[in-house]
């Protein structure tokens, strides 16, 4: 059997799984079985693929079929051009939260700055602002400890650790100061959504990331009503929010921040997506 043979019958059965991008998924599971590149992968498309690399490929294809998602199957994930180690201990970096990190970037001072990361699960957009702000210490805060290992190997993977203080905790407990930027994408899933979710979801990633209560606005409630005492001042928070949950964030922002400017910063596809607190 060749590499595009092996390929073919792959996709078919991820097609058959219901799996989208059946062609894409295949190529990148088989690169990740044979450790190629694409252009490798391309030049060897009619070589023929041996017994051991052909069982690893068939077990990989066997876990996506099952709809374990990708980026848990081969470990990684890209997010905002940086590659980060991806495990079930935190979500899977979405690419919606580019424009949370694209945001930070546009109201981050420019010097040295403190910055919070609060449930900062694998650390994508901890890891994104400091390779962009060197002058920034950040605080990533998550209150899973395994999830917290895993940030800790993405911060030495890029080699931030000397701009890093990883903390355990609820929310911002364990913040040892105030700081310039809190930035944060809690859980906003509404529990009655949960079944509806897709299986690659529902079934693989962690719930405590995902849902956050009867609103799915609990969890980033809580954060707003103890975030006013940890901003310096000319602070700023911003958060990614569901997309029919800004209206009654912006009240309660306001109500916890009177005198901040609030606003909400729409994604690519036209819905609220960033909830911005200025002070
Ligand atoms: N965007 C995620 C999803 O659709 C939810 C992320 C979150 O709850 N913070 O699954």
């Amino acid at each position: 059997m060749t590499l595009a043979e092996a390929l073919h019958t792959a996709q078919s059965r991820l097609r058959e799984a219901g799996i989208d991008d059946a062609g894409l998924e295949a190529e990148v599971l088989l690169r990740h079985a044979l450790d190629l590149d694409r252009a490798q992968l391309y030049a060897r498309l009619h070589e023929g693929l041996d017994e051991t690399h052909r069982a690893d490929f068939q077990r990989l294809i066997n876990r996506r079929v099952a709809h374990e998602p990708t980026a848990y199957i081969v470990g990684h994930k890209e997010f905002y051009g940086i590659d980060l180690e991806v495990t079930p201990d935190a979500l899977v970096p979405r690419p919606e939260t580019e424009l949370l990190v694209d945001e930070a970037l546009r109201v981050a001072p420019d010097g040295p700055c403190a910055i919070a990361d609060v449930g900062t699960g694998c650390g994508a957009i901890a890891v994104a602002l400091a390779t962009r702000l060197p002058q920034a210490v950040i605080y990533a805060i998550d209150d899973s400890e395994r999830a917290l290992a895993l940030a800790a190997r993405n911060v030495e993977r890029f080699g931030l650790t000397s701009h890093f203080r990883l903390l355990r905790g609820d929310l911002l407990d364990p913040l040892p100061e105030a700081v310039d930027l809190i930035v944060t994408n809690l859980p906003y899933v509404k529990t009655r959504d949960w079944e509806a979710l897709p299986p690659e979801i529902r079934e693989h990633e962690p719930r405590a990331a995902l849902d956050s209560g009867p609103n799915g606005t609990e969890a980033l409630e809580r954060l707003l009503r103890v975030a006013p005492s940890y901003l310096r001042p000319k602070g700023r928070l911003l958060a990614e929010i569901a997309w029919d949950e800004g209206e009654l964030l912006v009240e309660v922002a306001r109500e916890c921040f009177p005198r901040a400017r609030v606003t909400i910063e729409k994604d690519l596809a036209g819905l609220d997506r960033i909830l911005m607190i200025q002070t």
